[in-house]
């Protein structure tokens, strides 16, 4: 057992040679040498100081719902943030970053608040939705945070929305390498029960839209932003026009990549931007297949679509 190990317990639950298959929707990964799961947000910043001034390698972990891990261990600490303390407000909620997003989503409807509701169907953590602006059914994070208790450079900080620098799937915590501790959301109180109908019907649309019963890790690649559309050479749907923004599963269905498949990765025959893990799909396989997707796009298009998915 080496003296790391031990210091880790203080922290919280340590496992060594943990499958990082087991901790993300894909279900794709080698081992972390060191697996610390932790509960109390002291805990967690008193953590992050003691590995960044002992200078050791840290990867932090949510509910690993938007990454690939490679198939080689990771050497270092894993950080899994499993703090899950709340507080509801007259103007909204206070979350840990380790609350599912789902959870909180139910947690809004049920005290009566309005504008959260599309949270009901995207998983992983609230921290992880922060930092990487997570959206669906044209809301985004940035609508509902108020503010944001992070840990940069040493430091607890407390940022305005402003701050937080939020653009399509992009804040300054993916700039800085900041850890979100903590999310004040800012919501409205409504009478009406729209709330439950509406998180009804975006499941809905979910379950008719997205692969069923396979590990994925959501979307692999942003939508591609239009900035100028007069260099695009081929013609576009009214409705991302409109939107600014083309689909990525449309560039990619429209590459002929849909079913593509290497290995046990394949592109979902239900949303072109899912690659589904067929069994035992490693992250080679995905890597292989992302390259052939992006590689199909330009030469059909002429454009380079972006991953989404945080890659290790
Ligand atoms: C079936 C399915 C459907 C999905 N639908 C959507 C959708 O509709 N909209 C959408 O936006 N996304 C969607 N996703 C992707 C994913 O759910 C979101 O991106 C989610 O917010 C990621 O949170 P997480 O806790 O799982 O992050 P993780 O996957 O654990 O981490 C992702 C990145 O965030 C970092 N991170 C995690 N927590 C913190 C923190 N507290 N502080 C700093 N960095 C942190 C990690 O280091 C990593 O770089 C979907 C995924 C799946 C599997």
């Amino acid at each position: 057992m080496t003296e790391l190990y031990k210091q880790l317990k203080q922290f919280g639950q340590v496992k060594l040679n943990e499958p990082m298959s087991k901790h993300t929707t894909f279900k794709i990964g080698g081992k972390a040498e060191f697996f610390v799961a932790v509960e109390q947000t002291e805990q967690l910043v008193e953590l992050l100081k003691f590995l960044d001034e002992e200078g050791i390698d840290r990867f932090i972990l949510g509910g690993g719902s938007n990454m690939l891990f490679g198939d080689d261990d990771y050497s270092g600490v894993i950080i899994q943030i499993k703090t899950k303390e709340t507080r509801v407000t007259d103007t909204g909620i206070i979350a840990d970053a380790g609350c599912s997003t789902v959870a909180i989503a139910n947690l809004s409807m049920k005290e009566a608040f309005i504008g959260f509701e599309w949270g009901v169907g995207v998983p992983g953590t609230i921290g992880g939705a922060v930092r990487g602006n997570a959206g669906a059914m044209g809301w985004e994070m940035q609508n509902n945070v108020e503010s944001v208790d992070a840990y940069i450079d040493g430091e607890v900080v407390h940022l305005s929305n402003g701050e937080c620098e939020f653009h399509y799937r992009h804040s300054i915590f993916k700039e800085n390498g900041g850890v979100v501790l903590r999310v004040h959301l800012k919501l409205e109180k409504s009478e009406n029960k729209d709330g439950m109908k509406k998180a009804l019907e975006y499941l809905q649309y979910r379950s008719r839209t997205q692969p069923q019963g396979y590990a994925s890790t959501g979307c692999i690649f942003k939508n591609f932003e239009i900035k100028d559309p007069e260099t695009l050479q081929f013609e576009l749907p009214e409705e991302f026009v409109q939107k600014g923004k083309i689909s990525a599963g449309w560039l990619i269905d429209k590459a002929g990549m849909k079913n593509a498949q290497v290995g046990k990765a394949k592109v979902s025959e239900t949303h072109g931007n899912f690659v589904v893990n067929m069994g035992s799909a490693t992250s080679t396989d995905v890597l292989k297949l992302i390259e052939q997707i992006k590689e199909k796009v330009y030469d059909r298009f002429g454009i380079y679509i972006e991953e989404e998915i945080q890659i290790v």
